[in-house]
C-alpha cells in the first residue's frame, strides 16, 4: 500500500499525473490530505478537475504557524500511516505536508519516495528550503525533475535518486486539449495582458515589498489579470494597501482556467514554483519577483528573468524586457512520462512487492 501525502495546491497538480501512473501500474495507493490547503478553490475545484483519487482521509490541520502545522501533521500522519500499514510514503514538492509525511514515515522505517527532489534555491529562510533539504536526507526513492536536482543530490551525498523529468510537464501535456476547449474564465479580458500570482512569504508579509509590486502592477505596460491567493489577500488588508484600479482581480482560479490564462497571457510575473515552468510550457516568457529561484534552466534558456520586487521601476523594466525577448525552444522537463517512470521504479522496488 502507497501512502501519498497532500495538503498544497501544488501537490494536488503534480499527484493528478503520478496518482494515473499508479492506478495504470495496478499500484494500489490511499491519499492523506493534511487540510493544509481547505478552501474549495485551492483544494477541492482539483481533486473534481483533475480526477485525483478521493482522499481516504482529511486531517483537517491548517492556519498555524509552520512549527504547530508540522508537529500536528507528524503526530496525525505516524497514526495513519500505522493503521493503513503504509508499504511506502509519497511525498511531493516542499511544504510542510511534505515534511511532516517524510519525517513520520522515515521514523516509522517506512520508505519515503520524493517527487520533486533535488531542487535548491540555497536561502535557508525560505520555510520550502528547509522542507526540501530535510525531506531528500530522509527519503530512499528521489525523482528528480531535471539534470540541475541531480547534481544537488550528488553534492549532498544523497543516494536513490531517479532523473525522470517533471511530472508537472506530463500534466501540461495531458490537459491541453482540454485547456483549449474552455470558454474565458473571466469576463472582458483584454486581448494583452499580464498573468500575476504571489503568494510567497518573503514577499507577502513584508509591506514595502508588497506595495512595490503593486505599484509596478499599477505601472505595467499591459493590464495584470491577478488571481489573488489568500494568504496575499490577508496581507494586503492588514497592511492597508490597495490594489490598484487597473488590475483584474479575482479569487484563486481551478487548474484548468489557470492553464487557460497562462496560454493567453502575454508575460507572467510570479513568484510561484510551479507556475514559471508552467509559463515556458505555454511558450510564454516570465519575470520572477523572487532574488533566487530552483528552476535556473528557465533563466539560462532566456524563458525568465529574475527581478527582486526592491523597485517597481525594475520590475516595469523586466516586464519590458520579458515582452521583447525570442527565447527559442527548449526540452527541459523530460519527455512527458514522468509519471510513468516513478510508478514503474516504485512497482519494481521491494518496499511495494506483494
Ligand atoms: N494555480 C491554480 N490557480 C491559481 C494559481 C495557481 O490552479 O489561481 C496552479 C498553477 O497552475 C500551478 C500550481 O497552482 O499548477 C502552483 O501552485 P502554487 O503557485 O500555489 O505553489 P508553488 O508552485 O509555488 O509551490
Amino acid at each position: 500500500m502507497i501512502v501519498s501525502i497532500l495538503g498544497a495546491r501544488p501537490q494536488f497538480v503534480k499527484a493528478a499525473a503520478v496518482s494515473r501512473a499508479l492506478v495504470e501500474r495496478g499500484l494500489e495507493e490511499k491519499i492523506v490530505h493534511t487540510g493544509q490547503h481547505f478552501d474549495d478553490n485551492m483544494s477541492d475545484v482539483f481533486f473534481r478537475e483533475l480526477g485525483i483519487p478521493a482522499p481516504a482521509l482529511n486531517l483537517g490541520i491548517g492556519g498555524g504557524t509552520h512549527g504547530q502545522n508540522t508537529g500536528r501533521m507528524l503526530e496525525a500522519i505516524e497514526g495513519v500511516l500505522v493503521a493503513f500499514k503504509a508499504d511506502l510514503v509519497l511525498v511531493y514538492g516542499d511544504t510542510d505536508s511534505t515534511l511532516a509525511g517524510a519525517l513520520a514515515a522515515s521514523k516509522l522505517h517506512i520508505p519515503v519516495a520524493h517527487v520533486e527532489a533535488g531542487l535548491r534555491s540555497f536561502n535557508r529562510r525560505m520555510p520550502e528550503e528547509v522542507n526540501r533539504v530535510v525531506t531528500d536526507h530522509v527519503s530512499d526513492l528521489l525523482f528528480a525533475p531535471t539534470e540541475t536536482a541531480m547534481v544537488n543530490l550528488a553534492r549532498e551525498g544523497i543516494k536513490g535518486c531517479h532523473l525522470v523529468g517533471d511530472v508537472m510537464f506530463d500534466v501540461a501535456l495531458h490537459y491541453a486539449t482540454q485547456v483549449e476547449a474552455r470558454p474565458a474564465p473571466i469576463e472582458g479580458l483584454p486581448a494583452g495582458f499580464a498573468l500575476a500570482t504571489v503568494h510567497r512569504a518573503s514577499n507577502t508579509d513584508d509591506s514595502a515589498l508588497l506595495a512595490t509590486i503593486l505599484e509596478a502592477f499599477r505601472r505595467s505596460p499591459l493590464p495584470i489579470v491577478l488571481p489573488l491567493h489568500p494568504r496575499t489577500r490577508k496581507m494586503i488588508a492588514s497592511f492597508g494597501l490597495a490594489i490598484p484600479a487597473r488590475v483584474i482581480v479575482c479569487p484563486p482560479v481551478g487548474f484548468l482556467d489557470m492553464v487557460w490564462l497562462e496560454r493567453r497571457a502575454r508575460v507572467i510575473l510570479t513568484d510561484s514554483g510551479g507556475v514559471q515552468k508552467e509559463a515556458y510550457f505555454q511558450g510564454v516568457p516570465c519575470v520572477t519577483l523572487r532574488d533566487e529561484t530552483e528552476w535556473t534552466e528557465l533563466v539560462d534558456a532566456g524563458w525568465n528573468r529574475l527581478c527582486p520586487p526592491a523597485s517597481a521601476e525594475a520590475i516595469v523594466a523586466a516586464i519590458e524586457a520579458a515582452l521583447a525577448s525570442k527565447p527559442t525552444p527548449a526540452t527541459l522537463y523530460g519527455d512527458g512520462n514522468a509519471a510513468g517512470k516513478i510508478a514503474a521504479i516504485l512497482a519494481a522496488s521491494s518496499a511495494t512487492a506483494p
